[in-house]
């Protein structure tokens, strides 16, 4: 047997754990290399796998329950598991898969690394973010280099090898501060019994049972189905489910049950005798108003305490963290909570229902503002193709109260994005241009105040006299290859001193955002610029790439654009200084002489009246 369960880091079998399992040739079948400085038994893992379906939110189920860990003091840090062969999402179609969301180190993501960014407070890197294509480059690149000594390579022992190395890679490096991690969040993509995610389950099967008990603690997410016409909840298909699961060797030991409504003794009683999980570890996570409820929930059905109990975790808890973290997380459920007196109309260029999770980012960081405003934030998504002329314009954003232009590729309804935004501008409604949306912006500016009629963005018309907006230098030189490509990532943005930005983001001069572009301001324009009025208040430290402009106050009271996109770095506990931004110059401005709020007042200049905008 490979593994005995007695063995522990410090008794000094902790080497001849390593050696048994590393091995990629000679006489024995394991291979299960271990990175350095690797030390069973320090880092744990709790892995969760959906059943009978996806679409079960267990993203947020999954960060939720890190929070909840991570608020005693541990050292948390998550892993989702994706099926599919592309290296990372940044090929994919977000009105398919959702929103692209981009990491400080560049990697392209799924929405779902944004959710666990979000609900933990925590900067994620590619660490954290698996796919089946890097796990299979991987393999077949080391096979190319002779890495496997002259084995025949097989998903059984080498590509799971490789997913454990990843695993425990991550538990070593934690959240890259030098500290290994307390306790490993993995998200499994898909459901049990997918063909895409088989190799992970195996993979952590494989795992549990080389670091023995206490190690791993499997939560089988599943769906209890309430057919209206049955009027009443069934357990069936969770039990397939769960069979499934076990099926593939691994028990789960905890249940975690999906429902529209609160699930029922008897349903609980069935799963509990057809998954031999007690009762007490079979929880109901039936839908609620808020997904900010749901540590709250886990916490007082005691899903926490029962993942400490099976990860023998009790005595690395830190109290007092714990009751700091509930305070500032009540605070913050109880603004969620209040009524919110103030409204405010925003509207989005960007058609609800296909876009809604395409812009999931957005929508977030409009939510944790309203909250935190006091705000009900009414959304209005606009499709801009339908808009041709200023007049439709006018109609379109009838009430609008601030409008966000955002990101995006390809032509389709930007010139009806460029009348929203003379709209926006010639009105002085406050507006924030993200990426596309600033770029836009530019060239809108460039058309009607500078007067140069065919400005555009080579994206748009490579033969524009006038390209305002054109490819980053070396972008140039990449044609045709398309993934990973583009300027990525986290980068500082000077910020001119006495600017709104800096204004905003609490007087910086330098902050750090995230970019994802292709095209930028072309330098040559810029003198032309901001000798019209449009100023270039955040820049590159060095090379000549604008990163944000505004108005100035005499022109506009809230007129802001980023080729960085903010939206990414907004969290519930610490909304994004340029959403609040443009939120409380709303505020201000729709209620003149109401006191807009203590949170709003925080992001109002003094002296920034507001005033009827500028006429291009
Ligand atoms: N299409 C633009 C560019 O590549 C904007 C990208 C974006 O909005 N993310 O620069």
């Amino acid at each position: 047997m490979p593994s005995e369960p007695s063995v522990r880091p410090d008794d000094g079998a902790e080497e001849e754990f390593l050696a048994r399992f590393a091995r990629s040739d000679g006489p024995t079948e394991w291979y299960s290399p271990v990175p350095p400085g690797y030390r069973k038994g320090r880092t744990k893992f709790v892995a969760v796998i959906g059943t009978v379906m996806s679409g079960l939110g267990k993203g947020i189920f999954s960060s939720s329950l890190a929070k909840l860990i991570q608020d005693k003091g541990l050292l948390v840090t998550p892993l989702k598991m994706e099926g599919y062969l592309n290296i990372d999402s940044g090929t994919l179609n977000p009105y398919r898969h959702g929103e692209v969301f981009v990491l400080d180190d560049g990697l392209e993501t799924d929405m779902d690394l944004g959710t666990y960014e979000r609900i933990l407070d925590q900067d994620l890197s590619r660490r954290n973010y698996l796919t089946a294509g890097q796990i299979y480059t991987e393999v077949l690149e080391r096979e190319r280099r002779g890495g496997y000594l002259g084995r025949d390579v097989q998903m059984i022992p080498h590509v799971t090898g490789a997913v454990k190395l990843k695993l425990r890679e991550l538990a070593v490096n934690g959240i890259g501060d030098g500290r290994p991690a307390d306790v490993v969040f993995v998200e499994v993509g898909g459901t049990a019994g997918d063909y895409e995610n088989g190799f992970y389950i195996e993979a952590l099967r494989e795992l549990a049972f080389e670091e023995g008990p206490e190690s791993t603690c499997f939560v089988a997410l599943t769906y209890i189905l309430e057919p209206s016409i049955l009027g009443e909840q069934k357990s069936k298909a969770a039990q397939l489910g769960i069979k499934r699961l076990m099926e593939a060797g691994v028990q789960p030991q905890i249940v975690a049950c999906r429902a529209k409504n609160p699930v029922t003794t008897t349903v609980m009683e069935k799963i509990s005798m057809f998954s031999n999980v007690p009762m007490r570890r079979i929880f109901s996570m039936h839908d609620r108003e808020s997904i900010y409820t749901i540590p709250d929930a886990m916490r007082q059905g005691g899903l926490d305490r029962e993942i400490l109990s099976i990860l023998d975790l009790h005595d690395r808890v830190d109290q007092a963290n714990e009751d700091r973290a509930r305070v500032r997380w009540s605070e913050f459920s109880a603004r969620l909570a209040a009524p919110r007196p103030r409204r405010i109309t925003l509207a989005i260029t960007g058609k609800y229902a296909s876009l809604r999770d395409a812009y999931a980012s957005i929508d977030k960081a409009v939510e944790h503002c309203g909250i935190q405003l006091g705000a009900e934030v009414d959304v209005r998504w606009l499709e801009t193709s339908e808009i041709r002329s200023s007049r439709d314009a006018e109609v379109a954003l009838e009430g609008a109260q601030a409008i966000i232009v955002p990101g995006g590729f390809g032509t389709r309804g930007i010139e009806g994005k460029i009348l929203c935004v003379e709209h926006a501008r010639t009105r002085g409604i406050p507006f924030l241009g993200i990426c596309l949306g600033f770029q836009v912006a530019v060239i809108e500016f460039a058309r009607h105040v500078l007067g140069l009629e065919k400005a555009h963005s080579t994206e748009f018309d490579p033969r524009t006299p006038h390209p305002v907006i054109s490819e980053l230098p070396e972008q140039k030189k990449l044609e045709g290859i398309m993934g990973g490509t583009m300027r990525l990532g986290g980068q500082d943005v000077d910020l001119e001193p006495g600017s709104l930005v800096s204004f905003l983001y609490g007087g910086r001069s330098r902050v750090r955002e995230r970019f994802r572009h292709r095209y930028e301001v072309e330098p040559r324009f810029i003198e032309q610029i901001q000798a019209a009025g449009l100023r270039f208040t955040g820049r590159h430290p060095s090379q000549p790439i604008m990163q944000a402009f505004e108005l100035p106050a005499a022109m506009h009271p809230s007129f802001v654009g980023t080729q960085f996109h903010p939206e990414l770095t907004s969290r519930p506990l610490s909304p994004q200084p340029l959403f609040m931004g443009l939120l409380s110059a709303a505020l201000a401005q729709a209620n003149p002489g109401v006191d807009p709020g203590p949170a709003a007042r925080r992001f109002l200049r003094p002296h920034a009246v507001a005033v009827g905008g500028v006429r291009g």
